[in-house]
């Protein structure tokens, strides 16, 4: 029977993620698809600077890059066309190194994704291969398949096996384990269109209707694909909704059908839920597997990126010197309340979408003086994990600096740790394992650990900060602890 380090069920965007970043810590990958390609309509039109920072570790940001727009924001519109709130994205370049948000085409970033992969000679994908049963073992697992062409039957062994099989996950199911609802259900059309010619008066951001007789989203997506989705109520009928007829009259306000080719049009019923269990012995869901939200925020995709993006070095650990149950725990425990907070704000701005004005969507809104409000973006940290959970700074994203070399932080250590030490420390930089900075490497280093009120920090592969050491006294036993680690 062939044996592979890890096996991965499913390449969507989380699969596709994960697998480039356990083969480029050099471990043996099978991934298996389904399906015979990638599922070629668009989905996710949205991502922001920290799942652009992901995708520069992988590698793929300098051909993808061609394939996105940077995205303005969101207005939020009443019945009556008045914009009751702003959810802007400054063209500027964030902490994570790249613009807050950006635009693009699922299908482009699945391509690209797999293209990637090919670079990688440990690296197997099958295709038509649907996975039935797995079944746990104490140093393995074991994934029961079947080729959908041949109709014939395979089982493979692997040393951990994740599945990023999406919303209706076999994986989950051989778990044993079920969705928290957390009572978001509302069916909603969308609808792709692509723009025969440019066409100037249609909105260059998203605007999201709330209007209590028909809610709506209009998104500008890349290139001349344009996108509207709208709530549909109980009784109305999906096939009368999904006509032409009824699309077109829909689309009145904003495009004629003269304008633009109808990519395609459908109805999905947005959830939000979060499994109990994320992990089995060796066995982990990620990505939809794990969560489902609302698109409101554009934000399920890039969920399941940061699950991959947490859990691929922690496999990779446990690949590297030994399983590990407790460590690799803590990819549930860090990602569940992150991706919560995620949920339940995007659920708020779902109601708020749907004309409850009054519900505020984060803390974080401002009034301005013409009485129209600002929304940030919200950043939420890991839950408990790794390191010490009183440290402050512990689960935030450490920025990506830019060094007197002229490249990155995340350029120059790729996918590895990395110790940062004020200059008081830097004799003491030969007690650790782990790559080191400090100032004579970073402009301006002594005042960003000075913000942190730290002499050191550690910042993990995934660019968190693992722990910060607050004195020079206390420095020692902290090295010593995570030389160990
Ligand atoms: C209308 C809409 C708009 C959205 N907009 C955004 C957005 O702007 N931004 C954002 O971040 N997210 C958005 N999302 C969410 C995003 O599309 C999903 O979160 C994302 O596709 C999930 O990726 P995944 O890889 O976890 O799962 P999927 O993309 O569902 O991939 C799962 C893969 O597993 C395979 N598979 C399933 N079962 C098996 C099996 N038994 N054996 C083998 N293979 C199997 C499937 O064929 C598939 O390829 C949107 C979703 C919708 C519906």
């Amino acid at each position: 029977m062939k044996e592979f380090d890890v096996t991965i069920i499913g390449l969507g965007p989380t699969g596709g993620t994960l697998a480039n970043l356990i083969a480029l810590s050099g471990f043996s990958v099978l991934i298996l698809e389904r399906e015979k390609s990638y599922y070629n309509l668009p989905r996710a039109v949205h991502f922001d600077d920290e799942i652009m920072r992901v995708f520069q570790t992988i590698g793929i940001t300098k051909d993808f890059l061609k394939h996105t727009i940077i995205n303005k924001g969101t207005k939020f519109v009443n019945s009556k066309g008045r914009i009751v709130l702003d959810w802007p994205r400054p063209r500027k370049i964030t902490d994570n190194g790249w613009y807050p948000s950006y635009r693009f085409h699922q299908p482009d970033l699945e391509r690209q994704l797999r293209k990637q992969l090919k670079k990688y000679n440990k690296v197997k994908i099958q295709y038509n291969s649907k996975v039935n049963r797995i079944k746990n073992y104490n140093d393995y697992v074991k994934v029961y398949f079947s080729n959908t062409k041949l109709n014939s039957f395979q089982e493979v062994k692997s040393k951990y096996l994740i599945g990023c099989d999406g919303a209706n996950s076999v994986t989950r199911n051989e778990m044993k384990t079920k969705m928290n609802n957390l009572g978001f259900t509302q069916r909603w059309a969308v609808i792709d269109l692509i723009l025969k010619k440019n066409k100037k008066n249609l909105p260059d951001r998203t605007i999201q209707y709330s209007n209590p007789k028909q809610p709506a989203t209009y998104c500008r997506n890349v290139g001349k694909r344009r996108r509207w989705e709208f709530a549909i109520k109980k009784k109305q009928s999906e096939k009368t909704i999904l006509s032409e007829k009824y699309i077109w009259n829909f689309l009145k306000p904003w495009l004629q059908k003269k304008e633009a080719y109808l990519e395609r049009k459908t109805i999905y019923t947005f959830k939000s839920a979060i499994s109990r269990n994320w992990i089995n012995g060796r066995i982990f869901i990620a990505g939809d597997a794990a969560h489902l939200m609302p698109p409101f925020m554009g934000q399920g995709m890039c969920a399941g990126i940061r699950d991959a993006s947490n859990l691929a070095w922690k496999i990779a650990k446990c690949l590297k010197n030994k399983h590990d149950e407790k460590f690799l725990r803590s990819y549930q425990s860090e990602r569940f309340t992150n991706v919560k907070e995620y949920v339940e704000t995007t659920m708020r701005m779902g109601e708020f979408v749907n004309a409850a004005e009054s519900i505020e969507i984060t803390n974080n809104i401002s009034s301005g003086s013409d009485g129209t409000k600002s929304m940030q973006s919200i950043k939420p940290v890991l839950g408990k994990g790794l390191g010490d959970n009183n440290d402050i700074n512990r689960g935030k994203i450490f920025p990506q600096l830019k060094l007197k070399n002229g490249k990155t932080l995340d350029d120059m250590f790729s996918c590895s740790p990395i110790l940062i030490l004020s200059s008081e420390l830097k004799n003491k930089k030969k007690l650790s394992k782990i790559a080191t900075i400090n100032d004579k490497d970073v402009l301006g280093l002594a005042t960003l650990l000075k913000s942190y009120k730290s002499k050191a920090i550690i910042v993990r592969p995934d660019r968190f900060i693992l722990q910060s050491c607050k004195s020079v006294k206390s420095f020692d036993k902290f090295i010593k602890y995570f030389n160990k680690f």
